[in-house]
């Protein structure tokens, strides 16, 4: 068992395979792009493969796939398959976009994949243009069909919730009502925007992330009293708080709701408005190797060199570094060196 200095247990390892996308989401990436990195950048899948071994013997027991867009990495699936065959690892999740969905479920569940959170910020076409910078809905909720008819679940949505994109949160709730589908939403979280310090000098702002700002932040509890008001006034009932327990199979740090009678729940993630570092259980691994100790902290330890030149013995090492230096908490800093879609999420 895996447990860091302050006795949090540490299971759950979010594997980013690649910083590449299919989509632009403003949040995520600059609308200018990211310069892609090179394939010798990237950990190859053998490499991923055999440190996620090594993290499972070290007490990691579920893994994430996520980007970037995972399923624009070609072999993907027969990765999947691989890691699935790694002794003492439990489960195995992805998060997508969702538009690649209706090509790759059959054989993503064919690979042992079930469990999967297709991001998905509004229900408005053109909202969803706007937001992706060109993608097109029809694409992501054909994503989410695909996932069910494949016999995926949890299926799991998570909506970023941003003011200034004036989201009808709402329009979610009826897919719960009558499908067994889980939306999250998740506050919009000030990473990315710093820039290297150059020799000298300091880092380019400790105030700015991106296009980040504390307006378009909206803190959940906010969200739910939305929902909480929408749902009395179109006779959905009062929304139930889940028991914990009873999370639709919960790695994280979500709090879940219901509609009386609905098949899905509707759940908040609050990185901002209530810290949940307390209970953090995760360690991230970044598509060039990096393992990175908390999403908010550009602290990271090398993992590709280890790989590449070191033994057992070092990759272990590492791990156990990781957990030694593992941050209590994020307190909340503004701006981190790589944007979202270079860390996973
Ligand atoms: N491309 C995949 C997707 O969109 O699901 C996986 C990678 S994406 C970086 C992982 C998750 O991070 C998505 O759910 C996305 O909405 C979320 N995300 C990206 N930038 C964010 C931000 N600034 N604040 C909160 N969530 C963010
Ligand atoms: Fe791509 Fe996901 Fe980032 Fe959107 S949130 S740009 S889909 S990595």
């Amino acid at each position: 068992m895996a447990v860091d200095r302050f006795g949090r247990r540490i299971d759950y390892l979010r594997i980013s395979v690649t910083d590449r996308c299919n989509l632009r989401c403003i949040y995520c990436m600059p609308a200018e792009g990211v310069a892609w990195r090179s394939h010798e950048e990237v950990l190859s899948f053998e490499e991923i493969e055999r440190f996620a071994a090594v993290a499972v013997e070290e007490g990691i027991s579920k893994i994430r796939l996520t980007g970037g867009e995972p399923l624009v990495r070609r072999g993907i699936i027969d990765h999947i398959g691989r890691l699935r065959a790694i002794t003492g690892l439990e489960a195995i999740a992805l998060t997508t976009n969702g538009t690649l969905l209706p090509k790759m479920a059959p054989a993503l569940a064919e690979a042992g994949l079930t469990r999967v959170n297709i991001s998905l910020d509004s229900l408005n076409p053109d909202v969803y243009t706007h937001v992706t910078r060109g993608g097109r809905l029809e694409d992501a909720l054909a994503g989410v069909d695909a996932a069910f008819a494949a016999g995926m679940g949890p299926v799991k949505i998570n909506c970023v919730v941003v003011r200034s994109l004036d989201q009808d949160l709402f329009a979610f709730a009826s897919m719960t009502l009558e499908r067994p589908v889980h939306v999250r939403f998740i506050e919009y979280m000030p990473v990315g925007g710093e820039s290297e310090p150059t020799p000298g000098g300091s880092c380019a702002s400790d105030t700015t992330a991106g296009d980040w700002t504390e307006a378009d932040h909206v803190p959940s509890d906010e969200t739910l009293a939305t929902l909480i008001a929408e749902g009395l006034a179109a006779g959905y009932g009062e929304l139930e708080a889940v028991p914990r327990g009873e999370a639709p199979g919960g790695w994280g740090p979500a709090s879940y709701y219901r509609f009386p009678g609905a098949l899905g729940t509707i759940g908040v993630i609050s990185p901002l408005s209530h810290h949940f570092c307390g209970e953090c259980n995760r360690l991230r691994l970044t598509a060039d190797g990096k393992l990175r100790m908390c999403l908010f902290s550009d602290d990271e330890l090398d993992v590709r060199d280890v790989l590449r030149s070191g033994s057992e013995q070092d990759l272990h090492d590492v791990i156990r570094k990781a957990l030694a230096s593992k941050p209590e908490s994020h307190n909340m800093r503004i701006g981190t060196l790589r944007r979202m879609s270079q860390i996973g999420g």
